[in-house]
């Protein structure tokens, strides 16, 4: 249980200027931009390797005016991007709250790629529901685990320390309600004290606590986490106990597409590109281009929990591009067949029920209608087989709620006022996208991290 006490006076083992509790992209684009403003930078990380739930993620940020988006002429801007954010999050949160991390996301992509040499590109074959243009950011690999590969290596180039299996279990404080510094455990039971001039919580959210997760999304309180288990929300409860104002704790990232039994995510361009999914009836049973966050839930209210992702070879070839589908054709997940009525056979629906699925979506193609569950598809290309399928379920991602931030990623009190030196990132903070699962708008996750990381760093660091 994370615990707060008066720091008692007595020697700290070790000091830094800034420290920062955790080592996702939150936490070490924090410490690279921290260390560039010239403090002295500590990471405390719990695991061995440094991974979190950003090595989990495709690693794709979405950020407007880039000039990676100049370079392939997408016509983009924060105003867009913003109006993207509010309309998916219902307009929920404030736009001149929602404006912070878009104004921040841009520069440091490219700060990163600059300086330290990230070769970010944008995806420009699918476009994620909700975005109005192409802006989702990634590397190579498109994968997160790459992202964290290159950031850990920034980082050892900018000669910052990272402490790995050092489990901050205790936040010290001092006058006036500064933080101190904090204790840490290690898996052996010894325990160091850190002191610091400001302190960084980079540890993310809470979808690895069940209880929490029971408390505030009771909807997907038995559903599978697919995040970070260290992600215990430590510096929300941390937070609270400093009298810091949380807001929107029911907000999340859901997903209505993990591979089941394989648990690899499969990428939801399978269902905007023109793949819809079925239940164990053979029938269609939601707007699949609304999102795929709200579908966590959609999917585990059908029979078993499941569902099939229904899409095809072209389809396929897109999602190819990331390494988690490669994974997931390499393990048996994706089974194919010429014929709607084989591809039942494959998956143990009623052929006749799949048969007609598949004709009354081509028909609604063809004639561009919008179906009964709203799905408009106008302009999307015909299924052509030979036909993929992949038995999915619904998963927590990650919590979008969150301690409330200023434009510097201090941490606020419920009267607006900031405390004296305690900044949060990524999923520590309040995210944009409401109290709601359907607010989720792709990418909401890594922008906070990119965003509030490279903001707390630069102002941590004039601490
Ligand atoms: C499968 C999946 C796919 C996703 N895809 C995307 C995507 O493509 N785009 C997007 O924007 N978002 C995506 N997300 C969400 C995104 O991964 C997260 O929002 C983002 O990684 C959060 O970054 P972070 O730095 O806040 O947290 P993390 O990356 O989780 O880092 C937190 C770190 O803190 C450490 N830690 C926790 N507690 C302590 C403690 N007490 N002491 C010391 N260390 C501690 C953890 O071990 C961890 O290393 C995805 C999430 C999942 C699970």
């Amino acid at each position: 249980m994370p615990d707060i006490r008066v720091h008692d006076g007595s020697a700290f083992e070790a000091y830094a200027d800034v420290v920062i509790v955790g080592a996702g992209a939150g936490g070490l684009i924090a410490a690279l931009r921290a260390k560039a403003a010239g403090a002295g930078v500590l990471v405390l990380e719990r695991d061995a390797v440094p991974r979190g739930s950003t090595a989990l993620s495709a690693g794709l940020i979405p950020a407007a005016g880039t000039r990676f988006q100049k370079a392939a002429n997408i016509l983009d801007s924060e105003e867009i991007f913003v109006g993207d954010i509010l309309r998916k999050a219902h307009g929920e949160p404030e736009a001149a709250r929602v404006a912070i991390p878009v104004r921040a996301v841009a520069p440091a992509i490219e700060w990163l790629a600059e300086r330290y040499d990230l070769p970010f590109s944008v995806i420009e074959n699918f476009t994620y529901p909700g975005h109005s243009a192409y802006r989702m950011h990634g590397l190579p690999s498109r994968s997160g685990l790459e992202l964290m590969d290159r950031l850990r290596a920034a980082a050892e180039r900018a000669d910052i320390d990272i402490i790995t299996e050092a489990q901050v279990t205790t936040l010290l404080t001092g006058e006036g309600g500064r933080i101190a510094g904090v204790e840490l455990a290690r898996p052996d039971g010894t325990r160091d004290s850190i002191g610091c001039k400001a302190l960084i919580l980079a540890c993310n959210g809470y979808g690895g606590n069940k209880a929490l997760v029971a408390q505030h999304i009771p909807e997907l309180a038995t559903a599978l986490y697919f995040g970070h288990p260290g992600n215990q929300g430590e510096a929300i409860l941390w937070g609270q106990a400093l009298g810091a104002q949380t807001a929107d704790l029911s907000g999340h990232q859901g997903h209505g597409s993990v591979a089941e039994p394989h648990g690899i995510l499969i990428t939801w361009a399978s269902m905007v590109e023109g793949g819809f999914q079925v239940n164990r009836q053979g029938k269609r049973f939601s707007d699949e281009s609304h999102g795929y966050s709200e579908h966590a839930a959609t999917v585990l209210k059908q029979e078993g929990g499941i569902a099939w992702s229904i899409f095809d070879a072209r389809i396929a070839e897109i999602a190819r591009q990331f390494e988690d589908f490669r994974n997931a054709e390499a393990q048996g997940a994706v089974l194919t067949a010429q014929t709607p009525e084989a591809l039942a056979l494959r998956i143990s629906v009623p052929a006749d029920a799949l048969a007609a699925t598949f004709e009354a979506v081509e028909a609604a193609k063809a004639s561009g209608v919008t179906d009964s569950f709203g799905r408009k598809w106008a302009g999307i290309k015909p299924l052509e087989a030979p036909y993929c399928a992949v038995k999915v379920t619904g998963a927590l991602f990650h919590t979008q709620g969150g301690l409330a931030v200023n434009a510097e990623a201090r941490v606020l009190r419920p009267d607006g006022t900031a405390l004296p030196n305690l900044f949060a990132v990524g999923g520590a903070a309040h995210g944009v996208s409401g109290s709601q699962a359907s607010g989720y708008l792709s990418g909401n996750g890594l922008l906070t991290a990119f965003a509030y990381g490279y903001l707390a760093g630069e102002a941590a660091a004039k601490l």
